[in-house]
């Protein structure tokens, strides 16, 4: 088994070129040793070209938020998997739950957006996650078993060993409220489990990271447990030092 740290920072719909550019600037100054966690950068589409330039031959990777679940076509405003891997995109976000709820994205179509990104030789990385009232009616494992049993049942489970689970509770994201790291560890091992019913392999091999208001001073502690392996990670992510900071956090981990 090995699950290399992964932390992924979702800048959702902010940037400018400007900024942009300073921010990578100040994040490959500071990341340094970056080999003990894996580091990519999942930016609005218009940036993608720049932001491909400026991490080229650097170790953060370049991701993407969103894709179509079509190839090719009249799709006005979609952007394909084959599209984003022009840009030398290595992962794509999908599922995540500000496209669940304000796009009306249903489990069937994150599962045909992962099979597309898929297609495309790019990472998914399946966002999962109970708003409040779900986890309130003590619902929490059955959507997200359902959530991820609707790429399990299209794709089969052969289909994670190239894609990352993130388990993001809709009511932790942006809230600057945070699953307790106990609370979280015991989600992230329950979906190990549930892959593990199907493949051991698959399993142990999977890095299921973690997001929602992850911050620098609860990272590590988040990290700690022993099924999370990284973090997706929002508003944080569009500030260097905080940044920085939750990708040392991530160094801690084991890698073997
Ligand atoms: C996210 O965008 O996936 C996220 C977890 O956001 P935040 O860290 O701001 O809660």
């Amino acid at each position: 088994m090995r699950r290399q740290p992964f932390v992924a920072g979702n800048w959702k719909m902010n940037g400018g070129l400007a900024a942009n550019a300073a921010l990578l600037k100040a994040l490959l100054q500071g990341l340094g040793a970056a080999d003990a966690v894996e580091v990519a950068i999942c930016v609005p589409y218009p940036y993608l070209d720049q932001v491909s330039r400026l991490l080229r031959d650097t170790p953060i990777t370049l991701g993407a938020q969103d894709l179509s679940p079509h190839t090719a076509g009249a799709h006005t405003g979609e952007v394909s998997a084959f599209m984003l891997a022009d840009f030398d995109c290595r992962y794509v976000i999908v599922g995540h739950s500000e496209r669940r709820i304000s796009h009306h994205e249903s489990d069937d179509l994150v599962a045909e957006k992962f099979g597309a990104a898929r297609a495309a030789g790019m990472i998914p990385v399946l966002c999962l996650g109970e708003t409040l009232e779900e986890r309130r009616a003590d619902a929490t494992l059955e959507v997200v078993f359902r959530q991820l049993d609707a790429v399990l049942s299209r794709h089969g489970v052969t289909a994670l060993a190239e894609a990352v689970l993130a388990y993001e509770p809709v009511w932790a994201i942006g809230a600057g409220r945070t699953a307790k790291p106990e609370e979280a560890g015991i989600v992230h091992r329950a979906l190990r489990q549930r892959v593990a019913k199907e493949d051991l392999a698959a399993a142990a091999d999977l890095r299921i990271i973690y997001g929602g208001s992850v911050k620098a001073d609860n990272a590590a502690a988040l990290f700690a447990q022993p099924d999370i392996d990284g973090g997706l990670v929002g508003g944080a992510s569009l500030d260097a030092d905080e940044f920085l900071a939750i990708c040392r956090a991530g160094f801690g981990k084991r890698t073997t």
